[in-house]
């Protein structure tokens, strides 16, 4: 930035006065989840997938500020996880792995619900859900449920490759991303020569057929993960371990989230899956209680010496100096990027009294944030408009804008405080003599006045990441 804006004076008081802005006032946050639900298949974040055919259960649409927010995440993640990182490589796997890889994994045996069905109403329950189940409509004379004995139900989807339609073709689309991981781990170390300690880490697509899809997006059928398995030598495990979970802390308060509302909760040893030595959540508290949005896991060697015993190749490794042959200990970092979205989405959402009106704004982080900033012309006439117009065009090529000019200035910028816009511009008569306009801060309602060749820094700024 070559100056420091100039605060408003008096000469910009016009322009606030059209913009019809008050000073701090109280926020609300939000409380229930269908008013975060309804804003964002109003402002296009996230909505019901196929909803013209009535939507499909457990999946989910992101729409163009959606789609924008979840790949600021996603880049977020990438970069401070493999980019920055030279002990960190990045891969892109098949969402479908041959079927011995869930055998290997214990998939195959262990990856269930326990699930009940009723008999009357055909309807499906978690067998540890049933106090949610509700009366069933299909009785008479009573609104219980006529359940079933529970039986375990395999939670992988089941697809089929090439023509024929038997045994051997069956195949299962990837439960978790990680497997691909240890399976690419002997040729992705091989052909980046890589030593222990090193990470491999991958974003992806993964799978799980919900037997009760529930609370948004937050427990879906389709999702994705983005994670990170870190190989060790067994005697450092505990310091990675440790190390691990105090730098994905860090990274969730670093997107924005208010920290009251993060905790990690470590797992009790009656929690832990047989093969994890450790386990700690990173939980965000939503308006239906506290949920994880990431775990860490101290997974030991499980994974390398089942997929050394199921596919006869040996995925140890020799240590250069001493010789030694073994198998790395693993400690893996696994975020829900579709939960971090939906975490970020509650964190963001404020309901405020401005005037005597609400006025919803979602205060997302500048660096996460869909769009960057609105260029409004004041009015359309005098040649505003095309001005403003000129002017938006410039800005795109540097980050994410909108351009409206359609009604008032104070429903404009409504709008943008409901998409999460960061900053407004706005083009008034004084820019026609002296090339200055008003940006507008959407948390604050504060506006600054600087010449529009000082605009583009100004925001490229706030918008960067905070370095240390
Ligand atoms: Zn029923």
């Amino acid at each position: 930035m070559t100056r420091p804006p100039r605060v408003i004076g008096e000469a910009d008081i016009l322009a606030r006065l059209m913009s019809s802005v008050a000073p701090t006032r109280d926020s609300r946050r939000l409380e229930r989840m269908e008013d975060l639900v309804s804003l964002c298949a109003r402002r296009g974040f996230i909505f019901p997938s196929s909803e013209i055919y009535g939507g499909i259960n457990g999946f989910w649409d992101y729409g163009p500020l959606g789609v924008e927010l979840k790949n600021n995440l996603k880049a977020t993640w990438w970069q401070r996880v493999v980019r920055e990182r030279p002990d960190v490589e990045g891969i892109d796997t098949a969402i479908i792995a041959h079927p011995r890889t869930w055998e290997a994994s214990g998939h195959v045996e262990h990856f269930s619900d326990p699930l009940v069905d009723c008999r009357a109403c055909k309807k499906r329950f978690r067998a540890d859900q049933l106090d949610e189940a509700g009366p069933c409509p299909s009785r008479e004379g009573t609104s219980d449920h006529d359940f079933t004995e529970a039986r375990q139900f395999n939670l992988m989807l089941q697809t089929q490759i090439g023509a024929s339609e038997d045994a051997a073709s069956m195949a299962y689309l990837r439960a978790e991303t990680c497997q691909s991981i240890f399976s690419d781990f002997k040729r992705v170390r091989e052909s980046s020569r890589q030593k222990i300690p090193f990470g491999i880490g991958q974003i992806g697509k993964a799978f799980r057929n919900e037997i009760n899809p529930r609370n948004f997006t937050f427990r879906s059928r389709e999702f994705e993960q983005a994670e990170l398995e870190f190989f060790c030598h067994p005697s450092e495990r505990e310091r990675w371990f440790d190390y691990w979970r105090r730098e994905r802390l860090r990274f969730h308060i670093d997107l924005g989230l208010d920290a009251s509302s993060l905790r990690m909760r470590e797992h009790g040893k009656d929690e832990l899956a047989h093969y994890c030595n450790a386990a700690i959540d990173v939980e965000y508290l939503f308006p239906f209680g506290w949920q994880e949005i990431e775990g860490i896991h101290d997974r030991g060697d499980w994974d390398l010496s089942r997929h050394s015993e199921f596919s006869g190749k040996d995925l140890g490794v020799t240590d250069p100096q001493s010789k030694e042959h073994y198998l790395p200990m693993v400690i893996e970092t696994s975020v829900g990027i579709d939960r971090t979205c939906l975490a970020l989405l509650c964190d963001a959402y404020h309901e405020e009294e401005v005037d005597g009106e609400k006025r919803t704004v979602m205060k997302l982080h500048p660096r996460i944030a869909p769009i960057k900033a609105a260029v409004l012309p004041l009015v359309k006439k005098d040649g505003l408009a095309d001005m403003a117009q000129d002017f938006e065009k410039k800005l795109r090529k540097k980050f994410p804008t909108f351009y409206d000019q359609a009604g008032a200035i104070g429903r404009r910028y409504r709008r943008m405080d409901e998409a999460g816009t960061p900053f407004c511009i706005c083009l008034d008569y004084d820019t026609k003599d002296d090339q200055t306009v008003t940006v507008r801060d959407r948390d604050s309602m504060e506006q600054v006045r600087m010449p529009m060749d000082d605009v583009a820094d100004y925001i490229l700024e706030k918008c960067s990441p905070e370095r240390d």
